[in-house]
């Protein structure tokens, strides 16, 4: 009967509820955060702002890396570790390949069994979105829910395709980037912006058996991190090795990032790096709301393929064709 089914949670339940560090709670405010029902909206953005608060305490770590190259056993195995170390995780995903196709690179695959079943971790698959900005939004938003919800480790994981290692390194503190040891030149094939951003690359998959060329791709990756400018965190970054399968190296990835939060706490770049994050988030979002209410509007709905036609033909220049169209916009919002 209708009147026994679970009420639909208030904004205010649904707060009370994440900051008792409620998984149900928590779940059903991303759900409602990542909702395009235009009635949820407002209900969303009561709960971000309940939920927003600066917390220098949380570690946000992006991670990355081509299909294959072991970020789900990686976060697996990462996320055990911390855990027993006495960490909360959540672990958030954007997946770019949701979003230009109908398929899904990290979704679809049953991932990070031991941590999805812990008590001390919270997983959420890849949000769904039109646009990788769309998805990007989302996410910033569940790693506000999720730090309120009392999760002090924030993964956000993304396959090496487009922009999204740029959408994920916009939402973090650490950036690390997974590769694999391979035969000839390591760095080919890897985009540079890619490397720029690494604040540590690790190498998977150093088992015995790959020693020698995990060594080998380590010094290239090395040599060619020393090639860029210093960063403005003073970090330098370091390239490791692992394997996330059998469990090796991974406490001194940890270590590694314990120092990097340690030392970014003590030179203030933690709080000056949110803040330019945040400041950018605002003028993302300025830039998209503006961009939907234009092109939303009856002006442009109306007019838009008329000049269209003219500026192909040749008859209007563009930039009048613009001009004409602001002006009439202008008058629909007087
Ligand atoms: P993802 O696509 O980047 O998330 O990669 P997965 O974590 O799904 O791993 C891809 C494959 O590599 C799987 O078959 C894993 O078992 C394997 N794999 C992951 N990490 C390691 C590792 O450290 N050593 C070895 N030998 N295999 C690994």
């Amino acid at each position: 009967m209708l009147h026994q089914r679970t009420p639909v949670p208030s904004a205010k339940e649904l707060i009370l509820g994440i900051n008792q560090g409620d998984t149900t709670a928590l779940a059903r405010a991303i759900t409602l955060v990542e909702s395009e029902n235009q009635d949820h909206l407002a209900k969303a953005a009561r709960l971000i702002e309940a939920c927003l608060k600066p917390r220098p305490e949380t570690m946000r770590i992006g991670i990355t890396g081509v299909p294959g190259v072991g970020k789900s056993t990686f976060i697996e195995t990462l996320g055990m570790t911390l855990i027993e170390a006495g960490h909360r995780v959540a672990v958030l995903a954007i997946d770019p390949t949701s979003t230009l196709s109908k398929g899904s690179i990290l979704g679809d695959k049953t991932r990070m069994t031991s941590l999805s079943g812990h008590s001390k971790a919270f997983i959420r698959p890849s949000a769904s979105g039109e646009s990788l900005g769309g998805v990007a939004r989302k996410t910033r938003e569940a790693i506000i829910l999720c730090e309120a919800a009392g999760y002090d480790v924030i993964l956000v994981e993304t396959v090496g395709v487009g922009q999204s290692e740029t959408a994920v390194h916009s939402m973090v503190d650490f950036f690390l980037l997974l590769k694999l040891a391979g035969a000839g030149d390591e760095l080919q094939g890897i985009k540079r912006g890619i490397i720029e951003m690494a604040d540590a690359i690790v190498i998977n998959k150093a088992e015995a058996a790959n020693a020698a060329s995990a060594k080998q791709a380590q010094t290239e990756f090395s040599r060619a991190l020393h090639l860029y400018p210093p960063k403005s965190s003073e970090w330098r970054p370091r390239v490791l090795t692992c394997s996330a399968i059998e469990n090796t190296g991974i406490s001194e990835i940890w270590e590694m990032i314990g120092a990097y939060f340690q030392a970014i706490r003590k030179n203030s770049f933690l709080s000056a790096h949110r803040s330019a994050q945040n400041k950018q988030w605002l003028m993302q979002h300025l830039e998209d709301v503006l961009k939907s209410e234009f092109f939303g509007s009856e002006t442009l709905k109306k007019h838009l393929s008329e000049w269209v036609i003219k500026v192909e033909n040749h008859t209007v220049s563009p930039f009048k064709a613009a001009e004409l169209l602001m002006a009439e916009y202008r008058k629909e919002l007087k």
